[in-house]
């Protein structure tokens, strides 16, 4: 079942997407080559802890820290820790806080210094497609017209959309109902209702979709370790206009 929110709740979702927003603003501003990914994990918690908020990553299922940084073939969920950054990695920063009971969750990838060409087209390709997939988010489209734009964007760029790990619903969990896959079919799935909130994340590849987990039980890569870039922000549908929840 979708849950929907009431105004109430959207203004304290609001409030924690406020926070998770300056949390990207600051680890952006710290990235650079030679900076650990637990540092910026470290000024990432400090932060939302000193805004009031919960770090709602940290312990969640075990994980070990308050942000996910993958680096360059990591798709999503890399454990911040003693990878130092280099000129022209790529890294996605993710990262997600409860306040008072709700949670928003917002991620974005940077450049480290200077990157490739490829690197970038792949990170303006997946914002794009974020951005395409917010444009559906609102009442009377069908979930699955979000995923079909996500979708249609990446592959006219010549590059495929992760199929194992997709987005989803949030409020009082950070998961919820339902699964907003970053690929499908439009005019199919849940029609789309005022107060419904979702974590629209496209993971794209610029190789093929297939991933793999690492050891840790964490940390995923494309299977054929090509570049991946991911981008999400928590959305609320309140009417004609989608409306940003993880905004300064
Ligand atoms: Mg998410």
């Amino acid at each position: 079942m979708i849950i929907k929110k009431s105004a109430d709740e959207i203004a304290t979702m609001r409030r924690a997407g406020h926070i998770v927003a300056k949390t990207l603003e600051l680890i952006e501003k710290k990235i650079k080559p030679g900076v650990l990914t637990e540092q910026l994990d470290a000024a990432a918690e400090e932060f939302i802890r000193e805004s009031g908020a919960r770090p709602a990553f940290k312990g969640y299922k075990g994980f070990p820290a308050s942000i996910c940084a993958s680096l360059n073939e990591v798709v999503v969920h890399g454990i911040p820790g003693k990878r130092r950054l280099q000129e022209g990695d790529i890294i996605s920063i993710d990262v997600g806080a409860e306040v008072d009971g709700y949670y928003a969750d917002a991620a974005a990838t940077f450049p480290v210094g200077e990157i490739s060409a490829e690197a970038q087209r792949l990170m303006d390709v997946t914002k794009s497609s974020l951005e395409d997939g917010i444009a559906k988010c609102v009442e009377g489209n069908y979930l699955y017209d979000v995923s079909h734009a996500i979708q249609t964007r990446a592959e006219a760029a010549g590059y495929s959309v992760v199929r194992e790990f997709v987005g989803h619903g949030i409020g009082r969990a950070m998961h919820e109902e339902p699964q907003i896959p970053n690929f499908g079919s439009p005019g199919k799935g849940p029609r789309l209702q005022a107060g419904m909130v979702f974590a629209i994340e496209p993971m794209v590849n610029i190789g093929g979709y297939k991933v793999e987990i690492l050891q840790d039980d964490w940390t995923v890569v494309t299977a054929d370790r090509t570049l991946s870039a991911h981008f999400e922000h928590t959305v609320a549908i309140t009417g004609a206009e989608p409306v940003l929840l993880t905004v300064l």
